[in-house]
């Protein structure tokens, strides 16, 4: 947890690297994506303009880190050709409020609610909150919420009870990162937890069912 206050977690340079970043995490972890995304960078394909260009194996080559590289070089030049063709570029597609930007997203292929709302909150800038593995397992520990509560579901609790803010749904966002990291693991480290008064697994033994 940061305990210096608020973090804004999302690494990525430009809005370009944070939408490329949001799909390439897709079932891995970062440091494969990182990987990949030095690979784009030193090959000149790390801007959607590029992508959007490039040959789909030179896509391919760059992302293989990743995982699933096929199905990723696919949806990343798709999303890319759909961006900077359709829309002419970001700013238009930015310039949509929030919902309808989140249901335009979704409506592309390989767009599910979490990249969506990753790519609205940290490139686009907009309140919408981000629900990840680390956010579903440490409600469930905490509050006892069912682990399989759907992710709308989950979001509408937490965002009724925080104020809908870009500065504040960052930081709840990354406080559940780096909680789920350093602490909230498949096997917790509960004694030093920065929330373990108020947890109920660690007071009852109990999580969501
Ligand atoms: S007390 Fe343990 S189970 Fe509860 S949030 Fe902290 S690490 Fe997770």
């Amino acid at each position: 947890m940061g305990s210096s206050g608020f973090l804004n977690w999302w690494p990525g340079d430009t809005k370009d690297e944070i939408i490329i970043g949001a799909i390439l995490t897709q079932n891995t972890n970062w440091r494969n994506v990182e990987k990949a995304i030095h690979n784009l960078r030193d090959s000149n394909l790390l801007s959607l303009w590029e992508l959007s260009n490039a040959k789909i194996t030179n896509i391919e080559n760059a992302i293989k880190p990743s995982g699933f590289y096929r199905q990723k070089a696919l949806r990343l030049k798709n999303i890319a050709y759909i961006i900077c063709e359709k829309y002419d570029g970001l700013g238009n597609l930015f310039r949509k409020d929030t919902k309808e930007l989140r249901n335009t997203l979704l409506s592309m292929n390989g767009i599910g609610m979490e990249t969506a709302d990753s790519i609205i909150l940290y490139a686009a800038e907009k309140p919408s909150f981000v629900i990840d593995a680390y956010t579903k397992r440490i409600m469930s520990r905490v509050y006892g919420i069912d682990k399989k509560v759907s992710y709308e579901t989950l979001q509408s609790f937490i965002t009724s009870n925080i104020r809908s803010d870009i500065v504040i749904y960052k930081d709840f966002h990354a406080q559940f990162v780096e909680l789920g990291k350093h602490f909230c693991m498949k096997e917790p480290s509960c004694s030093n937890c920065p929330v373990n008064k108020i947890c109920r697994y660690y007071n009852n033994g109990s999580d969501g069912l």
